[in-house]
């Protein structure tokens, strides 16, 4: 009995010095290091970045877990550091109704299914076919989800509310109150109709874009590893960027459409343009270093310098990159 007790109060004793003594080496800095470095290093790449492209290797057609469709370069306000760059654009336009869902019909036609869809412009209520590009969206089955994204400035048409009232669909408010005070009415509109509606809370920073910054690979590298923007996929009259700033500089002009950073997924359905589109979509989705857009803005990060948000400039106010002091932003919202 005694011997019995004496190594059950040994096997104790070990015990706590184990604990001690793995609690002591795991407070060393050297191995609070190491596993912050398997994490980032080996596990935070492997589940976030590469996960997709596992995916994308197995079945061979991509799942986009997010996109934003541009529908207009119209807008109520008139943001000096706008995210899609309007107060540099001087050919605004509506994107008609048959391009934006021929867009879609020829995307669904090279990728498995788009889990969210962001629908915004500009502002996207302004635009005249909203009701019904909204209500053949919705019927697609492969589209998980439907984001409507407005500034809250306008208050939506009978029509409009008609058609939102789906579990599929939710309005998000960009949280402009301090520019304009319509916000909480058009908040208000929607959740009356049973519409599910939420405020974007927003942050800003200054993206700085400016013409081109002359930098070297491995600094566009740096820029495009370290940006948030780099997975915020977006569509616009048929052509398909990894970023939304990327596409507006290439838009107006700034950046030129250089091969491998966009792809043109028009298409008339044969084989051959399918496996073309296939091809450059994972090239640009899965093997990009850096976009020839990363040397005309300073990206954004996580903990970037926030500014004001919505800074107006006089309605019709254009401003140019050539402007030594041009700056540019986007919100995280
Ligand atoms: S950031 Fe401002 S100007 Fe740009 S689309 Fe949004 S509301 Fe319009
Ligand atoms: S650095 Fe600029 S262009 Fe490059 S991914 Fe980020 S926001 Fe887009």
């Amino acid at each position: 009995m005694v011997v019995k007790m004496s190594f059950a109060c040994l096997r104790e004793m070990f015990r706590s010095f184990l604990d001690v003594f793995w609690l002591r080496f795991l407070q060393t800095s050297f191995l609070h290091k190491f596993i912050a470095y398997c994490f980032k290093i080996l596990l935070a790449p492997f589940i976030f970045l590469r996960f997709f492209y596992l995916r994308f290797l197995l079945l061979r057609i991509p799942y986009l877990p997010q996109l934003s469709l541009d529908i207009t370069s119209h807008c109520t306000l008139n943001c000096r550091y706008c995210c899609a760059l309007l107060p540099y654009d001087k050919n605004r336009r509506h994107s008609s109704k048959e391009e934006i869902l021929e867009d879609i019909h020829c995307l669904l036609q090279v990728v498995q299914k788009i889990g969210s869809l962001h629908i915004l412009g500009g502002e996207a209520l302004l635009h005249p076919d909203l009701p019904e590009i909204m209500e053949n969206l919705i019927k697609i089955a492969r589209i998980n989800e439907i984001h409507l994204i407005t500034n809250g400035s306008l208050l939506p048409s009978a029509e409009l509310l008609n058609v939102l009232r789906n579990p599929k669909v939710s309005v998000e408010i960009s949280d402009y109150i301090n520019v304009q005070n319509r916000c909480n009415e058009v908040f208000q509109c929607f959740k009356k109709e049973s519409i599910h509606v939420s405020f974007r809370i927003l942050s800003w920073q200054n993206l700085h874009f400016s013409p081109s910054k002359k930098r070297t690979g491995k600094q566009l590298k740096e820029i495009f590893d370290r940006c948030c923007s780099k997975t915020c996929l977006n569509l616009r009259d048929g052509i398909f960027t990894r970023c939304q700033s990327a596409c507006h500089l290439m838009e107006i002009g700034m950046v030129p459409y250089k091969p491998g950073d966009f792809v043109n997924i028009r298409h008339s359905g044969s084989r051959e343009e399918r496996k073309r589109i296939l091809r450059e979509l994972e090239n640009l989705l899965f093997n990009k270093k850096f976009l020839q857009a990363c040397d005309y803005c300073d990206g954004y990060y996580k903990d970037g310098d926030l500014i004001p948000v919505a800074e107006q400039l006089p309605f019709g106010t254009f401003l140019s990159l050539q402007d030594e002091n041009s700056e540019g932003v986007r919100d995280n919202g």
